[in-house]
C-alpha cells in the first residue's frame, strides 16, 4: 500500500444504466423519453450562434430561470438550475445535509442517494418501504439530519399523496426535506403548492424525462429564497459556469412550448396505461406506476433470466440485483411500436 493512498477519497461510484449503441435496439432501460424534444429546441439549435461559444456563459443562467419562473409562476429567486438533476441533487446534499444525525431515505430508492452520502461522509439511514413498496409516513417522524425521497419513487413508480408529503414536512421542520420529482409530470401532483408554507422544502425536477432532454443535462430546484441562496453560495464555491450556452438556449425553448410538453406526456401516459393492461394479462404483478416506467415481477419467470433473454433480442430494460427487488424489472415506456415489439417477445416467451 502506498502511503499517499491514505489521502485519497475512496468512493464506490454510482453505476448508471447501460448506454448500448446497437442498431435496431429497443432501449427501455434508463427512463428516457422516446419522443424528440420540442420543435423550438431544434429551431434554436439550427440558429445557434457559435460565436457566443468564445464567451463564458451567464453564471446566473438568467434566461432559463426566467422561463421556469414564468412557466411555474414562481419567483426567479426561488429557482436553481444545474447540469441535470443529478448535479442539483449533489449540490443539495453538499449544502443541506451537514448534521451528525443520519439523513433518511427509503431502502428502495434512487441508488445515487447513498453514493452521495458516502462520498460526502453524511450519515444516513435507509428506511424500509412497506411490503407494497409504499412509504410509511410515521417512519419519518424520528430525529434525523434531513429527508429525501423521489415522488413518484424510483424504481418502483409509486406515488405518495400530497397529504403524506405534507405530513412528513410537518414532522420535519428543523431539517431540509428534499422531494425529488424527476417523474412528477407523468401523473403526480407536485409539492409546489407547499413551497410557500415550508421554507425547508426543496423540490428537484429534471428536463431529462418529460422534456426529452436527457442528453442536454438540465435539472432545476424550487425552494424558499433562503434555500436557493444557500445552494447558490455552494455552487459558486464549486463551479460558477455549470450551464453552457447551448443548454441555456435549448432548455429555455423546451420550457416555452407547453402544448408540446403536454402532448408528449399524454402520449406516454396513454401507452403506460395500455401497458398495465397488457402486462397484467401476461401474469405480471406490479404497482400502479405514475411515472414513465413500470416496475414488474412475474410469479413464474425469474427477472434475471428475462432480462438476459430480452437483451439477446436487443431489448434493454433495467435489472437491479439488490435485496427485495432482485426479481423485478424496470421497463421504461417507449413508443407504441417499441412496446408492441416488447409485448410480442413476452407473449412468445411466456406462452412457450
Ligand atoms: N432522480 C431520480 C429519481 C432519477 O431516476 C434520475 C434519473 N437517473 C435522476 C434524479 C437524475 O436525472 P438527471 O440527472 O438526468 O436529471
Amino acid at each position: 500500500m502506498k502511503l499517499w493512498e491514505n489521502n485519497v477519497r475512496k468512493v464506490v461510484p454510482y453505476v448508471p444504466g447501460e448506454q448500448p449503441d446497437q442498431p435496431h435496439m429497443i432501449k427501455l432501460n434508463t427512463n428516457e423519453n422516446p419522443y424528440p424534444p420540442a420543435p423550438g429546441v431544434m429551431e434554436n439549435l439550427y440558429t445557434f450562434d457559435t460565436d457566443t461559444l468564445r464567451l463564458y456563459p451567464d453564471p446566473s443562467s438568467k434566461i432559463l430561470i426566467d422561463a421556469l419562473a414564468e412557466h411555474y409562476k414562481i419567483d426567479a429567486e426561488q429557482i436553481f438550475v444545474g447540469v441535470g438533476s443529478d448535479d442539483v441533487l449533489a449540490m443539495a446534499f453538499l449544502t443541506f445535509f451537514n448534521s451528525l444525525k443520519p439523513i433518511l431515505f427509503p431502502d428502495i430508492t434512487y441508488s445515487f442517494y447513498d453514493v452521495w452520502a458516502q462520498m460526502l461522509h453524511i450519515p444516513y439511514k435507509p428506511v424500509p418501504l412497506d411490503d407494497d413498496f409504499r412509504i410509511r409516513r410515521e417512519d419519518y417522524y424520528e430525529e434525523n439530519g434531513g429527508v429525501i425521497f423521489p415522488n413518484p419513487n424510483a424504481p418502483t413508480g409509486e406515488l405518495e399523496s400530497l397529504e403524506d408529503i405534507e405530513d412528513i414536512l410537518c414532522h420535519n421542520q428543523d431539517v431540509i426535506v428534499i422531494i425529488d420529482e424527476a417523474y412528477i409530470d407523468f401523473g403526480g401532483k407536485s409539492a409546489l403548492p407547499l413551497l410557500n408554507k415550508y421554507e425547508n422544502l426543496l423540490i428537484v425536477q429534471t428536463f431529462s424525462k418529460s422534456r426529452s432532454l436527457a442528453g442536454m443535462r438540465i435539472g432545476h430546484a424550487f425552494g424558499s429564497r433562503e434555500l436557493i441562496r444557500y445552494l447558490n453560495d455552494v455552487k459558486y464555491s464549486f463551479n460558477s459556469y455549470t450551464m453552457n450556452h447551448l443548454a441555456l438556449a435549448l432548455g429555455t425553448a423546451a420550457v416555452e412550448d407547453d402544448a408540446y410538453f403536454r402532448e408528449t406526456i399524454h402520449k406516454i401516459v396513454t401507452t403506460r396505461e395500455r401497458m398495465k393492461e397488457e402486462f397484467r394479462s401476461l401474469g405480471f404483478v406490479f404497482g400502479d406506476s405514475m411515472s414513465n416506467f413500470l416496475f414488474v415481477t412475474h410469479p413464474d419467470f425469474p427477472a434475471a433470466q428475462l432480462f438476459e433473454a430480452l437483451k439477446q433480442e436487443n431489448i434493454y430494460v433495467r435489472y437491479f440485483n439488490k435485496p427485495r427487488i432482485d426479481n423485478y424489472l424496470r421497463i421504461t415506456i417507449g413508443t407504441d411500436d417499441e412496446m408492441d415489439a416488447l409485448l410480442e417477445f413476452l407473449h412468445n416467451y411466456i406462452k412457450r
